[in-house]
């Protein structure tokens, strides 16, 4: 692959900078306990290198790449994981993406957090903490939770005597859990669309752009029917993109969709094309790219599991 020329286009792109689940692929006990036979798709990862294996997956992030009308770049990330690190040195660096410039929060659970304190990062250096923070919308649910997971990055002031020491810095903004409470970011407007993550607990999925209408929903086991209409051909409108979860090949999970809830939404929802993220070591990306195309000419919908790196240029 060669280097992405990302500053040079005039063009809004979306870059997957993570599709697997929240142990992430491959799955460690698979290489430390193989079973007999070995974890096909775990074994791969340790010999062929990870950005030109498709099976090998951090915790699902999005970083849209919007390209405002003056040429200007921003950089919008969805979620920063246990691996955000990982997927800063490995795609940052590929596509040439210099910061980031605002970012938004699915929930609160590890798999889209935990990589809050590296933000620090890929923000300008200064050992006073003397830099302008990087505004960042999340629900009140979700502030709650990363204050008590992060005091340090939600304190404002220091406590008498405290030394200061260099942390990430966020301009913390509460978004609400309602389709009918669109949020500006970067100059992108965004609609939240609250699903069930779990029938105890909601997350965010989000839908943007005004030319091509795009759905991410990361983390979902039920759609709630205010937000299946508002992302469904039958409702307010056909996606040009749904970027959905799936988990498991078969069955079911309480707290996500698994292949068969996965595919049943997207023929309910009938966007013009589907990507799908989340997936566990049970996803072979070739193998099952080749089931989903055979799927794709009899639904007539066009769905494909992302990968890690995957870059979609499109007209926001
Ligand atoms: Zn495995
Ligand atoms: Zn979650």
């Amino acid at each position: 692959m060669e280097n992405g020329n990302v500053e040079s286009e005039n063009l809004s792109a979306l870059i997957f900078l993570g599709t697997g689940c929240s142990s992430a692929v491959p799955n460690a006990l698979c290489l430390i306990q193989p079973s007999d036979p070995p974890c096909e798709v775990c074994f791969q990862s340790m010999s062929i290198p990870p950005e030109r294996n498709p099976n090998y997956r951090c915790n699902t992030s999005l970083l849209i790449d919007y390209c405002q009308s003056n040429g200007e770049h921003n950089y919008i990330l969805i979620d920063a994981g246990k691996t955000f690190r990982e997927q800063v040195l490995r795609w940052f660096t590929f596509y040439r993406v210099p910061r980031v410039d605002s970012i938004i929060l699915t929930h609160e659970h590890a798999d889209a957090v935990l990589g809050l304190d590296d933000m620090r990062s890929v923000q300008p250096y200064s050992a006073t903490n003397d830099i302008s923070p990087t505004p960042i919308f999340l629900t009140q649910d979700a502030m709650d939770s990363v204050a008590v997971k992060f005091p340090y990055l939600v304190q404002r002031k220091l406590k008498e005597g405290q030394e200061i020491r260099r942390v990430a810095q966020f301009d913390w903004k509460i978004i609400e859990s309602h389709c009918e409470k669109p949020f500006v970011v970067s100059g992108l407007q965004f609609v939240p669309l609250p699903v069930m993550h779990g029938e105890d607990y909601v997350a965010l999925g989000f839908l943007f752009g005004d030319k091509c209408k795009v759905a991410y929903v990361s983390d979902v086991s039920r759609f709630l029917p205010t937000t299946e209409d508002v992302i469904s051909k039958n409702g307010a409108g056909q996606l040009d993109l749904l970027i959905l979860d799936t988990l498991y090949k078969t069955g079911s999970h309480n707290t996500h969709f698994c292949f068969p809830q996965t595919l049943d939404a997207v023929k309910r929802l009938c966007p013009k094309r589907a990507l799908l993220i989340g997936m566990t070591h049970q996803f072979d990306h070739c193998k099952d790219n080749a089931f989903l195309l055979e799927w794709s000419r009899r639904e007539g919908i066009p769905v494909q599991l992302a990968h890690d790196g995957l870059r979609i240029p499109i007209d926001l």
